[in-house]
């Protein structure tokens, strides 16, 4: 189910523009296959930030085929990006289609949980200050983004921002009327106490927008 009614998601679909035919390619194949990558109203907006904060080193979380990632290094060309990744057969995937871009001096795919990755890369920032990451994009299982957040934090740089996409979970997180199935209720209590958590942190500014799946844009002022 779309968050925001279907002729509104028609409309904001039919003016997108995809920023390359690779991509744009990578992009079917992924739709194809059932890979859940970025929706492009979501792609549209991360990009605009992007090219406002001109962040020199982005750490997503959740890679997949790379798709995000090569959009992201593609809009912007002095970045850096981190990406974590736990299913080995996506990052042998992601790591073909970032070759395929050129792009492997500037995106690299981190194997493994995303909790033990921030823990390493933890110990392998001296400064954060100057080796730091700017952005952080959340975007993998719903139900330990609040993990996720805390184990970036020491990872930022004081003024960073970090875009946690998919918050409304097909509008779930709005309202028990659409949690249809037993299963989905411990994501949908997660994401409801996750974004209850980041709207009231007071290093930090958050606007829940209802952009694609829900994205909360946070923007930090830590260590202030
Ligand atoms: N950001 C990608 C894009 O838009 O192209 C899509 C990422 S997809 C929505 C989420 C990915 O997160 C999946 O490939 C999944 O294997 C990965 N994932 C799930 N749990 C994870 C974890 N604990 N650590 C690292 N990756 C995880």
């Amino acid at each position: 189910m779309n968050i925001t009614n279907d002729k509104v998601t028609e409309y904001l679909e039919a003016l997108y523009q995809p920023l390359s035919k690779t991509i744009e390619l990578l992009r079917a194949d992924a739709e194809e296959q059932h890979i859940p990558i970025i929706l492009r109203e979501t792609e549209a907006c991360i990009l605009n930030i992007i090219r406002m904060k001109k962040p020199r080193r982005i750490l997503e979380i959740g890679t997949a085929v790379g798709y995000s990632a090569i959009c992201f290094a593609t809009a912007s060309p002095q970045t850096e990006i981190i990406s974590l990744e736990l299913s080995e057969e996506m990052v042998c995937i992601a790591t073909e289609n970032v070759k395929q871009h050129d792009l492997s001096n500037r995106i690299r795919i981190m194997a493994g949980d995303a909790a033990e990755s921030l823990n390493e890369l933890k110990g392998s920032i001296a400064d954060v200050d100057s080796e730091g990451f700017d952005l952080v994009f959340i975007d993998a299982a719903k139900g330990h983004y609040r993990e996720f957040w805390d184990g970036s934090i020491p990872l930022c740089r004081r003024d960073a921002v970090i875009i946690s996409d998919n918050v409304l979970i097909k509008a779930r997180t709005a309202s028990d009327e659409y949690v249809t199935e037993k299963r989905q209720k411990t994501s949908v209590r997660r994401m409801r106490e996750f974004i209850e958590y980041i709207t009231k942190l007071d290093y930090a500014d958050t606007a829940v927008l209802s952009v694609g799946d829900g994205v909360a844009v946070s923007v930090l002022n830590i260590r202030g």
